[in-house]
This record gives structure tokens, C-alpha cells and sequence, in this order.
């Protein structure tokens, strides 16, 4: 048996005192990675069993769990965490660093507890108390998904707990390995002919199926394309766009974010949208002539778009609408929506729309943080940060930036396929952020 987890998370063992999760613990995870509360206990009394320094030394493993997500470690509780207070505190921790947390349950038979705390018996927990534990934990078992924990693995007998193996998957944000050089391409929104066009300038030669329809896009000097999301919505062919894209991620040609307009589009597949949205239903127009298979395979290939990508050992972090330093990398509710709808300030301008949070000006960040969903008229560069969506659906541009050149290449539109409500000279409705 193996059990799967993010190789960025906080790891909660839950089980009673003698279930086996220090011997697991040392067997599947480093030495660092374990942080203790018996050990803690001895580092501040002397003595794993000294139940007096009890508050001391969890007041010290929650600063080392803190310190370790700080760091994008990973990190292993080991404690019986059997109380629901104990595992709030440790949802919390991993939840103010945007990492998941995934409980790994030992739930093995009263008779073996009774055994080991037999053998241990004088020196460590008393039976009676190893007992409490055990019905704890029972108690606890069904709500743990509900508690927060985005996966719980339980282990229920002996042997399973000593043959099981841990295994650490990659986070779907996490193509560090990429090194590019990337042609990062703005909000396309259906602009099929204008994508052609800037992929044309930007040297790539296309490949088509057999009924000539561009299905993948190939750099002589093995660039890779990454897009920014709004690949459909509002434009003439957002079909054809996604075809083109989805060829080239499969290809391994280009790498592709979530946009806000694909999640409207997943919304409005899986029957989950409740109104009617002009943008949409353009696409869906396009859709209904493809079959069915072609939607479910949309469908599919959207759900499973990440938020965010971190590239090139971590110098280029592509998001539909940016993202700042301490949220780059992880993976939690607030990232995602951080990143493809951007962080609200609570204000709307004079045409309704909300306003966002400014962190852009005061971004010291090393990686270069690119974004689109914010329509102008050009390019902002901004401390690391640049906005590439030169509104290309709206009449605009279809903005590439070379990375790692950091130089700008467009083309501009057909024409205006999509009316816009404010004028695109402007800048963005931003916010500045506190200064902090
Ligand atoms: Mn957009």
C-alpha cells in the first residue's frame, strides 16, 4: 500500500499512545520533517513524559510546524492529535500558509494498544489514558474530511502500518523543472486568428490534423508557450483556440493557468451556473457544433488547469490575475481564487466592477510575476510584476512577453470582437495596498 501527498504539506498522524506512529514517522519521513511533542517535551524538561511541560512543548511545535510551511517544508506531527482542539490548531497553522493538510489515522485494535502500553507500563501512558485515546479517535474518524483535512489515509492493522510507503506527488503549481525560454501569451478569449498570427511572429510553426485544423505549435529553438487563461469567451473562435491549446499542453508545447472565463465555462458544463452570461454563450454556440465528446473533453481539460504555475526554478510565476510573493508556490481556497479572480479591496469604480487589491507596487518578490484579466492598453510593467492582457477581444492587442528576454511581441486585433464597458486606455481598477 502506498499513500500519496503533496510534497508541500503539514502531515497530522492521529492515533492513540502506542498505535506506531513514531516508527512509521521515522520510516517514511526525514529526520527533520518529524516534529515530535514527546521530543519537544524533552528539549524544554529532559523528559519525553513530563506531562508539566505539556503547554511549553506545544507551544513549540506549532511554531516549528509554522516555521517549517514558512520555508515550503514539509512536515510531520507526530502526537496523538486525538483531540479535536489539537487538530484545529494544526488546520489553522497549515491554512495561514496555504498548505494542505493531510491526516494520516492509526486505527489499530484495542487489544494491540493494551499490549505495547503493557510493555511500556510505568514509563509511558497509562492504560486507562491510552484507552480514552482510542475512543477519541473513533469518535473523531468520520468528521476528519469535514474538518479540513483535504485527504485522510487510515491504517488499520499492524502489518499494513509497517509495510506502507509514503509517496510525495509534485503539486500541479510546481514546474520549477521548466526552464523554458517561454513566450507567456495574454487573454486570447477566442481570438483565434490573431493567436495564429502572434504565434506566426513569435517563430512557431503549426501543425494541423488532417482536416487542417492547427492542433499544435512547435519553436524551432524549442520555446514553450505559456498562457495566461481566457483562452475562450467573447471572441470568435474559441473552439479553434482550444483545440490549438490543448494540442500544444499535450504536446508538451505549453503549459496553460486557469482563467476566470474557463471557470465560468466549467461552471455552465457541469450544469452548475445558474444565469445566463452573454460571454459564455458564445462559446457554448461553438461547442454545441463539436459534439458531444469534444465539450466532455474540454470539460475535463479545464478541471484540471492549475491556478498558478511557478517555472524556471522559481523565476517566472504565470496566474490569470497575478499573485503575490507568500501565496506562490502553495495551494489552499484563498490561493486559487487569489489567482484567478484576484483579491478584492471591497470597492467598486464608477462601472460597477470590483476593485482590486494593489500588491503589484509594493511586489519585492524574485520571481517575475506575469498576469492578464485586466484589460490596457499597453503592457504594465509594474515593480516585477507585468499585465500582458492588452485586450485583444476588445479591438486591442495579443501580447506575447519573452521570458526569460523580457521582451514584449504583439499583434493587433481583427478587429473589435466584444464591446467593453470602460474605455481600455485606462489603467486597472486597483487599490493601493497598505503599506506593510
Ligand atoms: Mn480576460
Amino acid at each position: 500500500m502506498e499513500l500519496e501527498i503533496p510534497d508541500l504539506c503539514l502531515v497530522v498522524l492521529v492515533g492513540a499512545s502506542g498505535a506506531g506512529k513514531s516508527t512509521f514517522a521515522a520510516r517514511c519521513f526525514g529526520q527533520f520533517e518529524v516534529v515530535s511533542s514527546d521530543h519537544c517535551r524533552a528539549l524544554i524538561s529532559d523528559d519525553e513524559h513530563d506531562q508539566s511541560a505539556t503547554g511549553h512543548a506545544f507551544r513549540l511545535l506549532h511554531q516549528l510546524v509554522d516555521s517549517r510551511l514558512a520555508m515550503r517544508r514539509l512536515v510531520v506531527v507526530d502526537a496523538t492529535n486525538v483531540k479535536r482542539a489539537a487538530r484545529r490548531k494544526l488546520l489553522e497553522l497549515a491554512a495561514e500558509r496555504d498548505v494542505a493538510a493531510v491526516a494520516i489515522v492509526f486505527d489499530v485494535a484495542d487489544d494491540v494498544l493494551a499490549q505495547r502500553c503493557h510493555m511500556v507500563d510505568g514509563v509511558g501512558v497509562p492504560l486507562p489514558a491510552v484507552q480514552r485515546q482510542a475512543r477519541q479517535l473513533k469518535g473523531a474518524l468520520p468528521g476528519l474530511v469535514e474538518e479540513g483535512f483535504s485527504a485522510v489515509h487510515v491504517l488499520q492493522d499492524v502489518h499494513q502500518i509497517n509495510q506502507v510507503t509514503v509517496a510525495r506527488t509534485r503539486m500541479s503549481c510546481d514546474r520549477r523543472d521548466l526552464p523554458g525560454p517561454f513566450d507567456v501569451i495574454g487573454d486570447v478569449h477566442g481570438c483565434f486568428v490573431e493567436l495564429g498570427a502572434l504565434l506566426e511572429k513569435l517563430g512557431y510553426g503549426v501543425v494541423r490534423d488532417e482536416l487542417g485544423q492547427p492542433i499544435n505549435a512547435v519553436h524551432p529553438q524549442g520555446r514553450q508557450v505559456v498562457f495566461v487563461g481566457d483562452l475562450v469567451n467573447r471572441g470568435p473562435d474559441s473552439v479553434g483556440v482550444l483545440r490549438l491549446a490543448m494540442g500544444m499542453v499535450a504536446a508538451g508545447q505549453a503549459t496553460c493557468v486557469l482563467g476566470n472565463h474557463e471557470r465560468k465555462l466549467i461552471k455552465y458544463l457541469t450544469g452548475e451556473a445558474q444565469s445566463v452570461d452573454r460571454a459564455v454563450m458564445s462559446t457554448l454556440a461553438q461547442l454545441a457544433d463539436c459534439g458531444r465528446d469534444f465539450s466532455a473533453q474540454v470539460l475535463r481539460w479545464c478541471q484540471q488547469l492549475p491556478a498558478h504555475v511557478v517555472l524556471d526554478d522559481g523565476g517566472l510565476v504565470v496566474a490569470h490575475v497575478g499573485l503575490r510573493e507568500r501565496f506562490q508556490g502553495r495551494d489552499s481556497q484563498r490561493v486559487v481564487k487569489a489567482a484567478v479572480y484576484g483579491e478584492a479591496s471591497g470597492d467598486r469604480d464608477e462601472w460597477g466592477h470590483p476593485i482590486l487589491k494593489n500588491w503589484m507596487s509594493s511586489y519585492r518578490g524574485d520571481a517575475l510575476v506575469v498576469f492578464g484579466y485586466l484589460p490596457v492598453a499597453e503592457p504594465q510593467w509594474v515593480s516585477n510584476t507585468l499585465d500582458i492582457d492588452s485586450g485583444c477581444v476588445f479591438g486591442g492587442r495579443l501580447t506575447a512577453l519573452r521570458y526569460p528576454e523580457r521582451e514584449l511581441v504583439s499583434v493587433p486585433a481583427v478587429k473589435a470582437w466584444w464591446s467593453l464597458v470602460k474605455p481600455l486606455g485606462d489603467p486597472p481598477g486597483l487599490r493601493e495596498a497598505p503599506q506593510s
